[in-house]
């Protein structure tokens, strides 16, 4: 299986500077060493970076094989909802995209995939209606919902599955509202869909 994550899909400001229709969504992978084993392993700070972010994030799961899925089809290719926290060493991100290179190893490393909690499409009468919320340490830190990303899961879909394969058991994160920020070893992240408990992260 393959971890699919879009980037940069909430903006707040997106209503008053305008949505660009001719936009696309930009997306990377993870691979399936970013999950955890198990929903009680913790998450090892990585030693090759000094700024270990949490990014909640909405986590769709496919369910058939799938390639130039049409938007409006693309409901019948995923069958849960999950809660997915896309760790990033931001520091390592940041000396990669200045120096134009793919930041894949600011991403991709072990654990870096957290996700738990998933629940059937059907709980979910509206995709374009679902709020979460992360909590760091009992502390409120995100709150999203998925009706302000700036591509719905139809359109990710229907534009990932243009390039790539989406086949049975992929993850696709779908971005991070505003609110990221550093974690350190000992922190506890707790991620909420629609109010329910749904992921709980140790980091070590
Ligand atoms: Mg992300």
């Amino acid at each position: 299986m393959k971890i699919i994550c879009i980037g940069r899909n909430y903006s707040e400001h997106v209503k008053e500077l305008g949505n660009d229709p001719n936009a696309e969504p930009v997306f990377f992978m993870k691979p399936d060493t970013a999950l955890l084993p198990n929903r009680n392993h913790p998450v090892f700070y990585p030693d090759f970076t000094n700024n270990l972010h949490y990014e909640g994030e909405l986590v769709f799961r496919v369910s058939r094989l799938g390639k130039f899925i049409e938007p409006q089809f693309a409901h019948l290719y995923i069958d849960s909802i999950g809660f997915g926290i896309d760790f990033t060493a931001r520091d390592i991100q940041q000396t990669c995209a200045a120096k134009g290179l793919p930041w894949e190893i600011a991403k991709s490393f072990d654990f870096s995939a957290p996700v738990d909690g998933f629940r059937p499409l059907s709980d979910f009468p509206d995709l374009n209606n679902i709020s979460f919320e992360l909590k760091l340490n009992g502390v409120t830190v995100q709150t999203g919902n998925s009706r302000d990303m700036i591509f719905d899961i139809r359109r990710i879909i229907g534009h990932v599955s243009k390039y790539v394969t989406l086949k049975t058991g992929d993850l696709i994160f779908t971005g991070t509202p505003k609110g990221v920020g550093p974690v350190q070893k000992g922190d506890v992240l707790e991620g909420f869909l629609e109010g329910v408990p749904s992921i709980k992260v140790q980091i070590k």
